[in-house]
């Protein structure tokens, strides 16, 4: 199957969640409309979102939800699992790591780094903190393939440098720096102050 569309790949994650959550055991079968209804979608970008993962479902019945969420965990997951690494162990830091961990995803922080000597060697967030010099040797050790950056904003590029030398080939930075790859690695920005000011403006014009 050729690259999914960045954005195919967001609504399929989101796909997933709903369908787990809201219908995986009250009912077998889903039509396009209703998944659509529930994410603020039309029916139409559902089923060509559908048919571009190789889904089609009946006329009569819809799609089968096992199926559905079945092909999706193909798609998107791993066969064994990811394992992920956090850098900056502050307070962002800390949240990241106790929110995505307890979710109990194939996607598992299994390592954090830091350079204040008070956190080195520290379960914090529910990981062991190692020091920052350490990172390539704990990243191959772990088989670690995707870094979160949380260090502050002028520490970010230096941070992703060790990362992508380390062999890191996805990066999710929570800072506000604008970090720049070629195709070897796949970045991802979030940028919340910027959500919240966005937010900020347009409730101002409510
Ligand atoms: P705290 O008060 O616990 O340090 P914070 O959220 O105020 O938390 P920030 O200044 O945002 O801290 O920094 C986030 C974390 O990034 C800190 O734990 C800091 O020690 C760490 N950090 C800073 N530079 C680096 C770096 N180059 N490599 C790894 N970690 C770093």
């Amino acid at each position: 199957m050729n690259l999914l569309p960045e954005k195919t790949v967001e609504r399929l994650s989101q796909y997933r969640r709903m369908l787990l959550k809201h219908y995986c055991k009250e009912k077998q079968f889903i039509f396009s409309h209703e998944l659509a209804a529930l994410l603020h979608f039309t029916p139409v970008q559902v089923r060509r979102d559908l048919m571009l993962i190789g889904c089609s479902g009946s006329q009569r019945k819809g799609y089968d939800i096992k199926n559905l969420i079945k092909l999706m965990g193909e798609i998107i997951d791993s066969k064994y699992g990811q394992n992920v690494a956090l850098i900056g162990v502050g307070n962002l830091g800390r949240a990241i790591m106790r929110y995505l961990n307890k979710k109990n995803s194939n996607l598992k922080i299994v390592a954090a780094f830091d350079i204040n000597p008070d956190k080195i060697n520290k379960e914090l967030g529910g990981v062991n903190c190692h020091h920052s010099d350490e990172l390539s040797e704990v990243l191959k050790k772990e088989n670690i393939t995707i870094g979160i950056i949380c260090v502050p904003a002028e520490q970010a590029l230096q941070v992703a440098d060790s990362l992508v030398k380390s062999g890191v080939k996805g990066i999710l930075n929570f800072t506000t720096a604008t970090l720049n790859f070629g195709d070897d690695v796949f970045l991802e920005e979030y940028d919340m102050i910027t959500s919240l000011e966005k937010v900020a403006y347009f409730s101002k014009k409510r």
